[in-house]
């Protein structure tokens, strides 16, 4: 019997490839929920900072970007760059995508993953519905799970790990903001993650400051008629940078290690989506600090200590703070991938180091999506990079295993 290509996750890069690779003739099987993160572990209400044209989930076949949906589902076309996509379209969109290109997905977690015992004999997984089977290929696509980052100046108040219902949290556990209607509310972070969180908490009547570190932190992009008109169109905005970082991302790999970490963090970090500027300045109040220095806790409630730029340690109470700082690729992190397989595997600062076609050091096993990002650069951070990474991985997958 031909062994399959398992393709581990159901959001927009796990839906993408398994489209190609399905296109391609080579047989896969599919495990995850459908966009689950978008649903659960992103706002109710929140609204995508990408663009329409930035937005599509690529696949082989025409008929199926995001105007298709709303065609299909008879909703008003979202296309031009002032049009705004709520989550909730976009999560409607992606299970639209997966019923028609990936109707076989099965909706099980992968418990494990394990190099087959003899040389050539591909990959053993355990499903948590207790089925064991061999792949010939693994497509690691998990996206964000596990890899929600709580810095260590905050960790002293979230002993056990961050919870929704203890004194700290991490921005990705929260679904419904509603919760903190009428509570005193601090969010950690300047990203749009957190500028968002702390509108759509405000709005829903919680009393909310922004915690940002640095000067000016607190930023937003301009509106798509200030973008300035003599610099390259991207999925990201108008600037050589970008232009160059969207579509030609395949040297990207070739630069200096520290190059590559650097980009990934910084090209389009922490800056908020031009139409939350107004929501924000009406709600949200901001204190900039030098720095985070610890976080405690005093009769259930947190307290933050932080750096002023005058150098004065002062402290910020609250009944709840949520930590909106991202997420970090770290191997380490990917329970499901086995102990030996994970040793074995070439890294960079905890990240998968990968070759031509989003391949590992290990054949047969590829990644994409956010742990691409520090080989094929930020674009691999957000949906567009799957008309990047899928075609090719599928290509590479084909030729090397088809
Ligand atoms: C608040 C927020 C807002 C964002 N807004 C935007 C935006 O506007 N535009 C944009 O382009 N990007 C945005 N992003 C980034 C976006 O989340 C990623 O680009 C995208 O979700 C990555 O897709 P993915 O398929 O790699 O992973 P995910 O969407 O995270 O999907 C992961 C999949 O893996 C599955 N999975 C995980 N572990 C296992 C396992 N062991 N077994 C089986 N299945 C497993 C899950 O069930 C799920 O199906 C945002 C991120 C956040 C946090």
């Amino acid at each position: 019997m031909i062994q399959p290509v398992a393709v581990i996750g159901a959001g927009p890069f796990g839906l993408s490839t398994a489209a190609h690779l399905r296109a391609r003739g080579i047989p896969v099987r599919v495990f995850g929920e459908p966009m689950v993160s978008w649903r659960d572990n992103m706002p109710a209400g929140m609204l995508l900072k990408s663009t329409p044209a930035a937005s599509g989930i690529d696949a082989p076949q025409r008929g199926n970007t995001l105007a298709d949906y709303c065609d299909a589902a008879g909703i008003p076309r979202l296309v031009t760059d002032e049009d705004i996509i709520p989550v909730e379209t976009f999560i409607a969109y992606g299970e639209w995508f997966q019923q028609r290109l990936v109707p076989e997905l099965e909706r099980v977690r992968v418990v494990s993953v394990d190099r087959g015992r003899t040389e050539g004999a591909g990959f053993e997984l355990k499903l948590d519905s207790g089925e064991l089977f061999t792949a010939r290929a693994v497509v690691v696509a998990s996206g964000l799970f596990g890899l929600a980052h709580l810095p260590g100046e905050l960790a002293g108040a979230a002993v056990d790990g961050p919870t929704p219902t203890g004194p700290v949290s991490h921005s990705s556990q929260h679904h419904d903001l509603a919760r903190f209607a009428g509570k005193d509310l601090i969010v950690v972070g300047a990203g749009q993650s957190a500028l968002e969180t702390a509108v759509l908490a405000a709005e829903a009547g919680a009393k909310v400051r922004v915690v940002a570190r640095g000067r000016g932190a607190v930023d937003f992009g301009a509106p798509p008629w200030k973008q300035p008109r003599l610099r390259p169109e991207s999925p990201f905005g108008r600037a050589w940078s970008l232009y160059a970082l969207s579509y030609y991302p395949q040297p990207y790999r070739h630069l200096p290690e520290a190059t590559r970490h650097y980009l990934v963090r910084r090209v389009l970090g922490p800056l908020g989506a031009w139409w939350l500027r107004e929501r924000f300045q009406r709600h949200v109040q901001v204190r900039e600090v030098a720095r985070v220095v610890r976080a405690g806790v005093v009769d259930g409630r947190p307290l933050l200590t932080v750096r002023s730029h005058q150098g004065r340690m002062e402290e910020l109470s609250a009944d709840h703070v949520i930590a909106a700082t991202g997420y970090r690729v770290d191997l380490g992190a990917m329970g499901f991938l086995g102990h030996e397989l994970r040793t074995e595997l070439a890294v960079s600062r905890g990240t998968p180091r990968l070759g031509a076609g989003f391949r590992s050091s290990m054949a047969g096993l590829y990644f994409t999506g956010l742990p691409a990002a520090a080989s094929y650069g930020p674009v691999m951070r957000f949906v567009c990079g799957t008309g990047f990474a899928s075609p090719r991985l599928a290509r590479h997958l084909a030729a090397a295993h088809g």
